[in-house]
């Protein structure tokens, strides 16, 4: 007998309609091979989706700076088109070089597309190296205001001088500005994805994280939002908040008190890599930016340029973030054969990346491609 699924439209981290899914047509994916390291890394997570059984048909597009030189952009139309139409999307890294006006091209796919939860699980695998064994955490991270909302004014510019005057004397002459906007309307919504996130993942605990007691009228909004939203799930989802300092010190003193915890944009950029630590790097952080009826994965690491074309990094917080994407098309038992397939290739720890061995120069580290062949073997064993 087949497993009941819910039913996805009221599911708000799913919008795959069930008539799609019933007749086992393949899945239209955009997939972004991004620059650096990223189309290896695609690459191997695309071989290791296809290997779960699950057909896709992938739409393969290019942004970053590899492109950038013959489109003129790093983000061509098409690649937003693309997205629009087929609504999912796999991303590898882009890199964003830094002073150089070039503006990120991961914000502003976020930004355009208003995916504006970051949804970012840590866990422990047996085998990862790390310090802690027992961590389970969800960040879900605002990913379309706050300070990274694209507002700012140069030094010595009309407009930081504008802002400066209107200041009364709180900000020196020769600064440039940053503006941290933190609405209603997004801190509701992201707060409620937490809290749905929360229900349909069995989870326990919301705890909100920000600095109210300094920013009073931003941050302070966000709590005011989040307890509000509380309220709504009172009796099904605990809720708590942090100080966001406070917070860092309880994440690396005792994780494993942690549920799922929502917060703002710069605040979820920052302790999204503290979590990563806690569970062994990068190397093993996916993630899943969200929107009202489109998706983007992608992993938490950068491009990791000086490893490109070198068959060297690691795959799986990719294959870890397509994993979120099996999950966001209702595809859960594939999902479940390919977590299991990635815990089990990690825990025997023989066909694993330089970072996965105790010492990074084991000459038995395998490439980037054996370790997505180890995952494929494994799931076909
Ligand atoms: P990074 O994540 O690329 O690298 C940080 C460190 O982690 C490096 O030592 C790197 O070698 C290591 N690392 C990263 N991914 C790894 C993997 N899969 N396996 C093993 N080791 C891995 O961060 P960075 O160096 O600060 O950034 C490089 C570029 O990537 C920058 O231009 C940055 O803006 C961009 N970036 C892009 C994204 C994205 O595409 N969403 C996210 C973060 C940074």
């Amino acid at each position: 007998m087949t497993k009941p699924r819910p039913n996805v439209y009221t599911n708000p981290i799913s919008k795959v309609p069930a008539w799609r899914r019933n007749l086992n047509l393949a899945y239209n994916v955009t997939l972004i091979r991004g620059d650096g390291t990223g189309p290896e890394l695609v690459e191997a997570t695309r071989r290791v989706l296809e290997g779960t059984g699950v057909a896709f048909d992938w739409d393969v597009v290019e942004a970053g700076v590899d492109i950038m030189e013959t489109a003129g952009t790093p983000l061509p139309d098409n690649v937003l088109a693309s997205i629009r139409k087929n609504k999912v999307a796999l991303k590898g890294p882009i890199t964003t070089p830094i002073g150089t006006g070039f503006r990120s091209v991961n914000v502003a796919l976020r930004k355009e597309l208003d995916l504006y939860a970051c949804i970012r699980p840590c866990k422990s695998y047996v085998g990862v190296r790390s310090r802690y064994t027992d961590v389970d955490l969800v960040i879900v991270r605002e990913n379309t205001e706050d300070l990274y909302a694209g507002v700012e004014y140069p030094v010595d510019s009309q407009e930081a001088g504008q802002i400066i005057g209107m200041a009364g004397g709180k900000i020196r002459q020769d600064s440039a500005i940053s503006i941290k906007p933190i609405s209603r309307t997004g801190s509701r919504q992201i707060v409620r994805a937490a809290f749905e996130y929360a229900v349909e993942n069995g989870r326990k605990k919301v705890t909100a994280v920000a600095k109210a007691n300094i920013m009073k009228y931003t941050d302070g909004l966000f709590y005011e939002m989040a307890r509000e939203v509380a309220k709504e799930y009172e009796g099904r989802v605990e809720y708590d908040e942090w100080l966001v300092d406070a917070m860092c010190m309880q994440l690396v003193q005792k994780p494993e008190n942690y549920d799922v915890m929502v917060m703002e944009n710069l605040y979820g950029d920052i302790l999204s890599d503290l979590c990563a630590g806690l569970v062994g790097g990068l190397g093993v952080a996916p993630g899943a930016n969200i929107g009202k009826d489109m998706a983007l994965f992608e992993a938490t690491h950068g491009s990791a340029p000086k490893y490109k074309n070198q068959n060297k990094v690691n795959p799986t917080a990719l294959i870890l973030s397509g994993l979120l994407m099996l999950k966001y098309l209702k595809e859960d038992e594939a999902a479940a054969r390919l977590e299991k397939a990635v815990a089990d290739v990690i825990a025997e720890g023989k066909s694993v990346t330089y970072d996965m061995k105790p010492d990074r120069n084991d000459p038995t580290a395998v490439g980037t491609a054996e370790m997505a062949d180890a995952i494929i073997a494994k799931m076909q064993a």
